[in-house]
């Protein structure tokens, strides 16, 4: 068994719960109630499966779509400092185990750097997850460059986690099941990453970091074939770098909700073993599962270190 380090793992802050509904209300009512128990722990089944399958810390994160679905920019903005305060709170009693991300409101890009650096300044937040787009706003447009220009500034990633599309695209018309955790959140999260690599978000901040759950939304895969056609079909676009070199020095994934080793070593043979990072989302997912991968997969040793527990050290200043 392995030391592990896991960082798209989800928790509930106490008034959130009805945002989620929409992510659960499809479950019968017994899972929901199980899911609702163990967002909502911090001290019993969460710490008992950690330290039985070895995860030293796990950091924490509202689970989605959080302050992200706010309509009012005012109460998103409390939102964020009400989740923050919650989370530090909840860090505060186990410090040894559990770290945080921040919950930004994106709706003011302004408030969101503020509340970053509080979260930093005053928690020691190791960066920020925010649930996708902000009411269908994406981040490559410039009003969020003040906040790329903070984390670079720290130094600390931003985790961009999937949520639903904000207008369903048509392909999945009659086909609900598409539309989620199976497909869609990936295409959604995967596009919006690749709308900041070719709006040029990592040019303007070439030191900014961006971590992609889900073995990178399947962007990995797609590396060679960005060059290939970018280089014919640019539409008047120029980038600094050939597409697929923004993976592994700008772009980050994790193994969140991916327990495939032939995904893996793809995965880390396309993004370099420095930018693949275990992760559970749990309690989506499960903990003894995405251990019991992790400590299997045909890794040697050093490189097994790294995507367990070194990579998220160093990323997370740890
Ligand atoms: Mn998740």
């Amino acid at each position: 068994m392995h030391r592990k380090i896991a960082l798209e793992e989800h928790f509930m802050t106490p008034g959130f719960e009805a945002m989620s509904a929409s992510f659960t209300s499809l479950m019968d009512q017994a899972a929901q109630d199980r899911l609702a128990a163990q967002l909502a722990d911090f001290d019993d089944e969460r710490i008992r499966r950690m330290e039985r399958a070895g995860i030293e810390r796990m950091i924490l994160s509202q689970t989605a779509p959080g302050v992200q679905g706010e309509k009012d920019t005012g109460r998103a903005i409390e939102m964020a400092r009400i989740a923050n305060d919650f989370l530090a709170s909840q860090i505060a009693r186990h410090p040894d185990q559990f770290s945080g991300f921040a919950a930004l409101a994106m709706q003011s890009p302004q408030a969101a750097v503020d509340e970053l650096e509080r979260t930093v300044s005053q928690f020691g937040f190791c960066g920020a997850m925010v649930n996708g787009h902000t009411l269908g706003q994406y981040y490559d447009d410039r009003a969020f460059d003040v906040v790329w220009e903070r984390l670079q500034a720290l130094d600390l990633p931003l985790y961009l986690h999937p949520i639903s599309a904000f207008v369903q695209p048509e392909v999945f018309r009659g086909h609900p099941e598409l539309q989620g955790a199976i497909w869609g959140w990936g295409v959604e999260t995967g596009s919006h990453a690749l709308r900041m690599l070719f709006g040029g978000v990592f040019d303007r901040f070439p030191r900014l970091k961006v971590i992609l759950g889900h073995m990178g939304e399947g962007l990995p895969f797609m590396r060679w074939r960005f060059d290939s056609r970018f280089a014919v079909y640019s539409h008047g676009i120029t980038l600094e770098r050939k597409p697929s070199e923004y993976f592994g020095s700008n772009i980050f994934i994790t193994t969140s909700g991916v327990c495939s080793n032939a995904t893996l070593m793809a995965a880390i043979g396309e993004m370099g073993e420095d930018a693949v990072m275990f992760s559970v989302d749990y309690p989506y997912e499960s903990i003894d599962l995405a251990c019991d991968f992790i400590d299997q997969a045909p890794l040697e040793d050093a490189v097994r270190q790294k995507v367990c527990a070194d990579n998220a050290r160093r990323l997370m200043k740890l």
